[in-house]
């Protein structure tokens, strides 16, 4: 996809949160595996815009709340949990392969997440917020955002990043890759896209978009 064609912004896929135009935004930002989003979370987090880190949070709640302790128990069995502590060795090594069990722990840690997050965001006063998560619209929480960024990089630049960054062979971040939806598809699916391409500066495509969200806001 050329990037002058994920650069255009697409105001037509708005959803339909009918007060999204009185109060404070919820942007949603996404983006596959070493895209950057993170990276880019932190600059929007520099900006002044509270930040839901979307992932890191839902490791956590597996281990605090209690209602998703029990259903990942009921599910995957008492070895789940060591000493209360989720065994997140354990637990991957059973959804590692195994698309259907992944897809089981997912339903069950989403709408979780989903929640926590909204709780989250009506705390918040500033005029617009960021829910970083690496699955937006495959557990349904790009339903309850006003609009969502995507953060593009070409995969090659994918790849050497996660490997630099994790230290992992490449055939197991094409296994990753694998299981995320197709990039290309994904940011057309977004109202907007930042393109981190190790060309383009980011910076200023971030700066962009906090201008247009504080305008469109009346936070
Ligand atoms: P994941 O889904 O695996 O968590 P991510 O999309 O959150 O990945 P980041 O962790 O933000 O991606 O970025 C991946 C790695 O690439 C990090 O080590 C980050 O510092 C680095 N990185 C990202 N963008 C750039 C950039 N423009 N210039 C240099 N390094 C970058």
């Amino acid at each position: 996809m050329p990037d002058s064609e994920l650069l255009i912004p697409n105001y037509f896929k708005l959803n339909t949160r009918l007060n999204y135009f009185l109060s404070m935004l919820r942007i949603g930002l996404t983006g596959g595996i070493g895209s950057g989003k993170t990276m880019v979370a932190k600059l929007f987090g520099i900006l002044g815009i509270p930040v839901y880190y979307a992932d890191d949070k839902a490791k956590h709640l597996m281990n605090t709340n209690k209602e998703l302790k029990s259903a990942i128990i009921q599910h995957f069995g008492n070895d789940a949990y060591k000493k209360g502590e989720l065994d997140r060795k354990y637990l991957a090594s059973i959804v590692f392969n195994d698309k259907e069990k992944l897809e089981l722990l997912n339903s069950l840690i989403h709408p979780v997440t989903i929640r926590d997050a909204e709780e989250w965001m009506n705390r918040q006063t500033t005029p617009y917020v960021i829910k970083e998560a690496a699955l937006l619209f495959e557990s349904g929480a790009a339903e309850h955002l006003d609009f969502v960024i995507g953060v593009y990089a070409p995969q090659h630049i994918r790849i050497k990043r996660v490997m630099d960054r994790d230290h992992l062979p490449e055939e197991e971040i094409m296994k990753r890759i694998s299981r995320q939806i197709n990039e290309e598809m994904k940011m057309k699916l977004c109202n907007f896209v930042i393109v981190n391409n190790d060309q383009q500066l980011v910076l200023p495509q971030v700066i962009e978009l906090d201008k247009k969200f504080r305008e469109m806001s009346t936070q």
